[in-house]
Parts: C-alpha cells; sequence; structure tokens
C-alpha cells in the first residue's frame, strides 16, 4: 500500500466516525438533528468518494465513469455540508442553486464519458466547482455565526470552511496554469504533491467538523444558560437570575452608596381565578400580569417572575420617591388591563411592598428582601390593590419568608 492510499484509508476511517458522531449527536442531543443528519450524510459521501477513488486501479468500471462518480459524490458531501449550515443557521434555503451544481457536475460527467476530456481539464473545473461551493458555504454562513455567536466564532467556523475552498482554488489553478503531466493530474496520481493534498484535506476535514460541533456546543450551552435564568411561563428572569441582579446591586452599592430599591408585587386573590377559571385561564392571566409590569417598567429596571403570582422589580439608582411612583404606575396598569380569555374579562389587581437600599442600614441583601415581603404583607392587610414602603424596623426584623404561592 503506497503512503497515498494509506491516507485514503485513514481519512476514510475518520468519516466514518464523524458520521457516526453526527448522528448520535442528531439523535441524542436531540438539537439541531436536521442539521447533524446533514452533517452525517456529507461525511458519509465524502467516505463514498474515498472509497470510489481507491477502487479506481482495480474496478471493472470504466475509469471515467467511476471518476464521474466520484465526483458527483463529493459535490453531494459538500452540498450536505452546506445545507446543514443553512438549517442550523436557520437560514433560506439555496435548493436550486445547489441542484445547479450537482447538474454541473453530472454535466462534466457525461461529457467526459462522451467526449472524454482531458484529466486536467477535468480536475480544473471539478475543483473549481468545489471551490465556489465552499466559498458560498464560507461567505453566505458568515453573517448568520457572527450574529448569533460573535467575531471569534466566525473566524472560528468559517475559517475551515474557507480554507477548503482555498485549496481546491489552489488545485483547480495549478491544473490550468502549472506543467501538470496527465499521469499526475488525478487526485490519486502517487504524487508527492497528492499525499499532501490529502494530508491537509485530513486536517481540515477535523477543523470543518470541530468548528461545526463548536457552533452546536455554543449554541447548546446558551441555550442552557437561557433556561436556567428565564421562567418558562412568562419567559421573564426568574428567581436565580434576579438573586444574581441584586448581589451585583448590593455590591455595587456598598461601592458607591448609589440608592437602590425592590419591589415585590403579588397578584391578589389570584387562587380564585383558578378556582373560578382553570389553571389554563389562570396561567394566561399570569401571562397577561408580566406583559403590563414589563410594559411599563422602565428599561434600566430588572424585572422577574420571583415564583407564584408574585414578582419581583430591582430599580437601579432609584430613591423611596421614585420607587413609590414606579410602584404607583405598576398598580395603575395592571388595574387598568382587564385580561381578556375568550368570552371572558378578568379584571386583576396587585399588591406591592417596597424596600429602599438607604445609606448605611443595609448589612446584607436578604434585609431589603425581608423589608419588601414585610411591606406586601402590610398592603394586603389594609386591603390589596396598593402600595406599602418598608420601614427600617421591617428591615431589620430577622428571618426571611417570602410569600409562597
Ligand atoms: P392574596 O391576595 O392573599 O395573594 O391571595 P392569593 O389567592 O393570590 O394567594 P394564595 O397564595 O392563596 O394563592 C396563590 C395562587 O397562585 C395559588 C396557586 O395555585 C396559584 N399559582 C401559583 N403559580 C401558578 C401558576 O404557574 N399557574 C397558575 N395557573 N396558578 C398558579
Ligand atoms: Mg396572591
Ligand atoms: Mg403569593
Amino acid at each position: 500500500m503506497t503512503t497515498l492510499e494509506a491516507l485514503f484509508v485513514v481519512l476514510a476511517l475518520f468519516q466514518v466516525i464523524l458520521a457516526i458522531s453526527w448522528g448520535l449527536s442528531a439523535s441524542l442531543l436531540g438539537l439541531s438533528r436536521a442539521a447533524g443528519l446533514h452533517w452525517a450524510i456529507s461525511c458519509l459521501f465524502v467516505l463514498l468518494s474515498l472509497l470510489l477513488a481507491l477502487a479506481l486501479p482495480w474496478s471493472p468500471l470504466a475509469p471515467t465513469l467511476l471518476v464521474a462518480l466520484t465526483n458527483t459524490s463529493t459535490m453531494i458531501a459538500f452540498l450536505a455540508m452546506r445545507r446543514g449550515a443553512q438549517i442550523f443557521l436557520r437560514q433560506p434555503r439555496r435548493d436550486g442553486e445547489m441542484a445547479l451544481l450537482l447538474a454541473l457536475v453530472l454535466l462534466l460527467g457525461l461529457g467526459d464519458l462522451a467526449l472524454g476530456l482531458d484529466v486536467r481539464v477535468r480536475g480544473m473545473l471539478m475543483s473549481g466547482l468545489l471551490c465556489w461551493t465552499g466559498l458560498r458555504l464560507s461567505f453566505s454562513s458568515a453573517a448568520k455565526v457572527r450574529s448569533e455567536f460573535g467575531l471569534v466564532a466566525t473566524g472560528l467556523v468559517t475559517g475551515p470552511m474557507f480554507a477548503v475552498a482555498l485549496v481546491f482554488g489552489l488545485r483547480s489553478a495549478y491544473l490550468a496554469l502549472g506543467p501538470v503531466p496527465e499521469s499526475s493530474a488525478q487526485l490519486t496520481a502517487p504524487t508527492e504533491l497528492n499525499v499532501w493534498l490529502m494530508l491537509a484535506f485530513f486536517v481540515l476535514s477535523a477543523l470543518l467538523n470541530l468548528s461545526l460541533g463548536y457552533m452546536v456546543l455554543l449554541r447548546l450551552v446558551r441555550r442552557l444558560n437561557h433556561v436556567s435564568r428565564h421562567d418558562a411561563l412568562t419567559g421573564l428572569l426568574n428567581r436565580r437570575a434576579m438573586q444574581e441582579a441584586l448581589d451585583a446591586e448590593f455590591h455595587r452599592w456598598q461601592r458607591k452608596q448609589e440608592s437602590f430599591a425592590l419591589l415585590l408585587i403579588d397578584v391578589d386573590h389570584f387562587k380564585r381565578v383558578n378556582d373560578q377559571h382553570g389553571h389554563a385561564v389562570g396561567d394566561l392571566a399570569l401571562c397577561a400580569v408580566s406583559r403590563c409590569l414589563a410594559g411599563a417598567v422602565r428599561k434600566t429596571d430588572v424585572l422577574s417572575r420571583f415564583g407564584g403570582e408574585e414578582f419581583c422589580v430591582l430599580l437601579r439608582l432609584t430613591d423611596g420617591p421614585g420607587a413609590i411612583e414606579l410602584a404607583q404606575r405598576l398598580n395603575q396598569a395592571v388595574r387598568d388591563q382587564a385580561l381578556v380569555a375568550g368570552e371572558l374579562s378578568l379584571p386583576l389587581t396587585v399588591s406591592i411592598g417596597i424596600a429602599v437600599a438607604r445609606e448605611g442600614v443595609l448589612t446584607r441583601v436578604e434585609k431589603l428582601l425581608l423589608g419588601a415581603d414585610r411591606a406586601l404583607y402590610r398592603a394586603k392587610a389594609e386591603g390589596r390593590d396598593r402600595l406599602a414602603v418598608a420601614s427600617l424596623t421591617e428591615m431589620s426584623e430577622s428571618g426571611f419568608s417570602p410569600m409562597g404561592a
């Protein structure tokens, strides 16, 4: 076995591993299943191309037919890779353009079978088509990768795609311009250049698949991060995310003593909504309240669903009067909106507990939560649909038990 043949075999085995990996990740991760399957198919077609190329010396089939099949299989591999990327990046698919490229490769094969093209011309045209496909893959993905994953990821992902296109482009130019003897123009000819080319394909194949895997992993991590910080029903930040924002704001307050405030908001008599109209309407009502609050808070405020029918707002750079003004606006906004579910119109109201981080009195952020909770109880006791501001005593009492759902 020559070095070149050994490289063909190694690359073929590598494609088997890649195809299995993409197949497994598509079915196990459930993420971008269609894209993963396209990439698995792409690897299988690269494998087929390599096997067909290896079979060239012994196959009973006419060499031109075998080369035509190899080229077609390679183009399908490229197109499957590109289509997978389009699906993954949610880009419009360009099946027309892909069909045209495939038709050109088939035409090249038929022309070769009918006319017996010069090996150099055939190689130059085929490499040119693969270069074009690689360039389209690289450039058409760049903007979308950049907007979703950032600049560094764009370089990492589109770089290998571009490099593959470049290698085929150089080969095409070399065959067009260089003094290449016909016997060494084919990729399977045991020349030193072809050994280097095969090595380059091996490295690029690894990098290309790694970069696609990196993109999948990035999206997975971001999705997990999003899920772990957001509430599934309302889409608002959840309690964990609010706790992080509160801790960060508390540390800023300790350094700069810039006043901030916290609102605990609880929907009044919400149990009645569930009891009278069912849980599904209750869910709709919670979403309506969350939309209403989100529409009424300022851009710098952090709104979260704290649990059950309770919401929490962190008001940055806000003093007592500012917090009261915003809470009044929230009371009004919820009061003014009637949830409409089918023929039903539900008047809802909220009670709000306010706690303000004043200079020097706050030793732990939990005291603020405690104060807002106590004030909320008071607002409930005083008749609901109103606000109450935590006193210093309410903030210094020990123990925190936010109202349960
Ligand atoms: P109050 O004015 O004193 O706050 O009365 P309330 O009825 O709102 O308070 P209570 O704590 O008794 O009831 C809260 C209800 O909120 C009970 C629970 O079933 C409901 N709830 C909590 N989370 C959800 C949810 O995700 N969806 C629905 N539909 N209901 C929820
Ligand atoms: Mg309630
Ligand atoms: Mg409650």
